[in-house]
């Protein structure tokens, strides 16, 4: 492979806390690193480390071989995974609470029943009514079909005898940000579902 693809190429990047918000291209990986933003984490170790000693690590390891980007003073592996030492300039990647997105979670399909009926059969339902103090929010909000809207109507899903198919939640980034499978890189996983675990919920 040559050293301008191996630029190109997808770089996981996680903020100071370890949990994925981006990707970048290995370039602008290298940039941050060098410009002490972030810290190339090494995969299986998860030692982090700079461009200097990421170079001593690249030279030891033979598997990168021919994909090491050189410079006169540096030997290094493109970085898989980078994590940002501050949040300055970054922001913090969260997923709003709009009609599109809620679209986007449920996939179209009405939480109760199943039914793909297309956009303009579906509804927004609060699984606990409005009238009784439910919110707008991720964990209260599912789409609904008309015909299951109307028969839950002011009652709870218990009392309505109706059950949703799944706990409505906040979506993760990653699952609204759709990082196709190919640009995957195996050494991502362990954060991409830490990504997962660990998004903060609403209240
Ligand atoms: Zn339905």
């Amino acid at each position: 492979m040559f050293a301008m693809d191996v630029l190109d190429r997808p770089a996981l990047v996680l903020n100071r806390h370890w949990v994925a918000i981006r990707t970048a291209t290995v370039k602008e990986a290298i940039g941050l690193v060098a410009k002490g933003a972030a810290r190339i984490i090494e995969p299986v170790s998860f030692a982090t480390h700079d461009l200097e000693t990421w170079s001593d690590v690249s030279r030891a390891q033979e598997k990168f071989g021919d994909t090491r980007i050189r410079s006169a003073r540096l030997e290094i592996a493109p970085p898989e995974v980078i994590v940002l030492t501050a949040y300055e300039g970054m922001g913090e990647r969260s997923v709003v609470f709009s009609r599109r997105n809620l679209f986007k979670r449920d996939r179209f399909t009405c939480q109760y029943c199943g039914a793909q009926p297309g956009p303009e059969e579906l509804t927004i339902e609060h699984v606990l009514p409005r009238s009784r103090g439910g919110l707008s929010s991720w964990e209260n909000c599912v789409l609904a079909c008309v015909a299951c809207n109307k028969r839950k109507a002011d009652c709870t899903p218990p009392e309505a005898r109706m059950e949703l198919r799944r706990a409505p939640r906040k979506p993760s980034w990653r699952s609204m940000a759709r990082i196709e499978p190919r640009m995957r890189r195996e050494s991502w996983e362990q954060f991409l579902s830490r990504a997962y675990w660990e998004v903060e919920l609403e209240g």
